[in-house]
């Protein structure tokens, strides 16, 4: 293994990275290699991970593909969360009053399979911070910009900084929101920005919303990024998805809110799996999802807690479930 080579992209490279002991899952990527929609790719942090992890399964069913993706499911679909009616120009999406959403970029450090946007027809992302100047020249209604994608890290430094300056310039936007799941599968990438978003907290207030689903994803790289960020006068939140085979135990739930704790991370939302076309086989049901955070709260506090929210397309804010 070249010390070059940062990511996967052939799911033979990968497992053969992993090694023995993980047969059964080769046996399910089978015939997928080439999933034309949505192509494997995993970071080399990420398998480091998975060879780490005390649960190596649960994280290799977020990145391998496996045949039960191709069947289609009745209630699932491209657009589950209604991004295309609520598109407002190529780059943004509008669902809340008073808040916008940039898609700006495609790309990911990995592509997690339950991904609710693995349909999304992303297009015309270059042109992202002339475009989003642009709509907020005419929304100063809005008051928070939230960078989302694929994963808004994945930007370069130049085209990140672009962005940013241009939301700056709007003084009606006063909060700043990344989402991203970059800490944790390409947290070199990560720190790239650091330096910039440090200096963020004094123009905005400042909220990281991280994409954490298991405790095993959070190492001393993640803990080290998060940190920093804190220190800067960041508010970090993470939203997590409950997946089945993943983290749909209460005992995994309870271990990522204490160690997301640990590093200066509060769980924030347990997203409810978003019906994509493709990822079905994700699916916890809503009376198992209550019972499992029923559960952690007795051996929670409260602020430990997540909410357990799902997205209907069309509605003003997250549904409680
Ligand atoms: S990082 Fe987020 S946007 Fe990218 S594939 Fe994973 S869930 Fe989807």
């Amino acid at each position: 293994m070249e010390n070059s080579v940062k990511v996967f992209t052939q799911i033979t490279d990968f497992l053969d990275y992993l090694g023995d002991g993980l047969a059964l899952e080769k046996d399910l990527a089978a015939g997928l290699d080439g999933h034309p929609k949505f192509p494997f790719l995993c970071s080399k942090h990420y398998a480091d991970l998975i060879k780490k992890a005390e649960c190596p399964m649960a994280l290799l069913r977020q990145v391998l593909p496996i045949t039960e993706e191709n069947k289609c499911v009745a209630g699932f679909m491209d657009d589950p969360v209604g991004d295309l009616p609520a598109g407002k120009c190529e780059n943004i999406i509008q669902k809340y009053d008073g808040r916008a959403l940039v898609v700006s970029t495609a790309t990911c450090g990995i592509r997690c399979r339950f991904c609710f946007r693995r349909n999304y027809p992303f297009q015309n992302i270059k042109e992202a911070a002339q475009q989003v100047s642009s709509w907020l020249d005419e929304h100063t209604d809005v008051w928070e910009v939230i960078l989302s994608g694929g994963d808004p890290l994945m930007l370069g430094p130049g085209e990140f900084r672009d962005l940013i300056e241009a939301i700056a310039a709007h003084p009606s936007v006063t909060t700043l929101r990344i989402h991203t799941r970059l800490p944790v599968v390409r947290p070199d990438l990560s720190l790239r920005h650091l330096e910039l978003l440090q200096h963020l907290a004094g123009r905005f207030n400042c909220v990281l919303v991280s994409h954490v689903n298991h405790p095993d994803e959070l190492d001393q790289e993640s803990a080290t990024f998060f940190v920093q960020l804190r220190f800067s006068g960041w508010t970090l939140l993470n939203q997590s998805v409950l997946l089945r085979g993943v983290n749909d135990c209460a005992t995994t739930l309870e271990a990522l809110s204490r160690k997301l704790f640990a590093q200066g991370v509060l769980p924030y939302y347990l997203h409810q799996l978003d019906h994509a076309n493709g990822v079905a086989h994700f699916e916890v049901d809503d009376n198992s999802a209550r019972e499992l955070v029923a559960k952690i709260r007795t051996k929670l506090p409260g602020y430990l807690v997540p909410k357990l929210v799902r997205e209907i397309a069309g509605e003003k804010s997250k549904t409680p479930v």
